[in-house]
């Protein structure tokens, strides 16, 4: 891919959304695989096959509490000798003969001699006997060894995602550890001199940062472990010492600020400085100008790095549909992309032409469809429209106008409820 720079916005000289993110992305890899302890693993997706190492259960054991006896020698009515007690944890204090029973809890071990239990519902015991009312068969009321999990069986496969269930079925293996992608470690930086940390003062044409707060929690929710850098002036040797320190905490940068074509945009200078970043006219809208590329990062493999525009909206765009995929990737997963769903649009949407345009939608349901309307003014500077969307609207580039009525492809950002 050519990177496109210089000045104008002509959608002729702009790359195409699909083919740059594709490219984007083609060279993002997961993570080396790392042992981390089961709890340490939750989320991350596994990065070898798991093997039963043993039978689940391991042993026959009885699912219910009541007598273990020896089917054949069972007649109802007839009392039976009771001769011992199976507890959960530990043998049976007895073998069970013929004309005699075990009293038996769940998940004992089923005692020598006993092939069956009846439940304690269907039993009455006293003075040491104990009268059943059932006739069971072989094997009632016994889990056998190995009926959940065989030993050998291929239980979880390499790119599982250890969710609650599969935790539990490592740990119920006696695994401790798991072998997994880890979560990408994110630094993110804003950039700019007018930039200033909320709860201080602001002088005149300031402002308050609210990129990096915003892109943190996005890469947090997206699976990152995500670092928050203080913010850094329009100042080439700040922005070097502050992207040179990032490195060696960070699988990858994000930055705002400083990508666009103005007099201070120094990001882009000390980017291409530090390392091989390519500069992008994307066919967006927010969100065209991009930078991506890796940074040289000592003896260690080169880091990737996303140079966000600064506009917030268009900042939180470009993280939806850069940043968050490569971080998915990052991690092992397959699952990329947001799910969608077609919508249609209860107002008409103007689109500039060859571009594709993000909206940030509210979502509801009705006759049996989903309907979407902007949040409201829908400018790239404009952090109001992205509160309260529950998606994006995904408008082709070649269309300029979609029409009341028409269906759009929204991007879920929240569980539509
Ligand atoms: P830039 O991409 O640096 O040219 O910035 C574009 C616009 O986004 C300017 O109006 C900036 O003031 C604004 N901006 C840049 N960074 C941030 C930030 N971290 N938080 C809020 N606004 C920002
Ligand atoms: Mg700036």
């Amino acid at each position: 891919m050519s990177a496109t720079t210089g000045h104008g916005g002509e959608a002729t000289d702009l790359a195409p959304l699909d083919s740059y993110r594709s490219h984007v992305l083609a060279r993002i890899a997961p993570l080396e695989p790392l042992e981390l302890a089961l709890l340490e693993a939750h989320g991350c997706v596994l990065a070898e096959d798991v093997a039963a190492r043993a039978s689940i259960p391991r042993f026959d054991n009885s699912a219910m509490d009541g007598y273990a006896v020896a089917a054949a020698a069972v007649e109802p009515g007839t009392p039976l000798e009771v001769l011992g007690e199976a507890a959960a944890g530990a043998p049976a204090d007895a073998e069970v003969t013929p004309g005699g029973a075990v009293r038996i809890m769940t998940g004992a071990l089923i005692p020598a001699g006993a092939d069956a239990v009846v439940p304690v519902e269907e039993a009455e015991e006293e003075h040491g006997k104990v009268t059943l009312r059932v006739a069971p068969a072989p094997g009632d009321h016994v889990r056998r060894a190995g009926e959940d999990v065989r030993e050998g069986d291929s239980v979880l496969g390499a790119g599982t995602r250890l969710q609650a269930a599969e935790l539990g079925m490592l740990a119920s293996l006696g695994h401790n550890r798991a072998v997994v992608h880890p979560k990408p470690r994110l630094v993110v930086l804003s950039t700019g001199d007018e930039l200033v940390d909320p709860g201080g003062p602001l002088g005149p044409g300031q402002l308050y940062d609210s990129n990096s707060f915003m892109l943190t929690a996005l890469a947090r929710e997206a699976g990152a472990a995500c670092y928050r850098q203080p913010i850094v002036p329009d100042d080439r040797e700040q922005l070097q010492e502050a992207f040179e320190g990032a490195l060696p905490r960070a699988d990858v940068l994000v930055t705002s600020g400083g990508v666009s074509a103005g007099r201070y945009d120094l990001v882009k200078e000390v980017l291409a400085e530090l390392g091989d970043v390519e500069f992008t006219r994307v066919a967006m809208k927010p969100g065209m100008p991009q930078a991506f590329g890796f940074l040289a990062s000592g003896a260690a493999d080169p880091v990737p790095c996303f140079g966000l525009p600064g506009n917030p909206v268009s900042a939180y765009v470009s993280f939806e549909v850069f940043v968050r995929p490569a971080i998915r990737r990052m991690q092992g997963r397959s699952d990329l992309n947001r799910p969608r769903i077609a919508a249609i649009a209860d107002e008409a949407f103007d689109a500039p032409p060859g571009k594709v345009t993000f909206l940030r939608v509210m979502l509801e349901r009705g006759d049996g469809a989903w309907h979407a309307r902007t949040t409201g003014a829908q400018g790239s500077g404009l952090l109001h429209s992205v509160v309260n969307a529950h998606g994006l609207a995904e408008i082709p580039a070649e269309r300029t106008r979609v029409e009341r009525g028409e269906q759009v492809l929204v991007h879920l950002l929240v569980d539509p409820a």
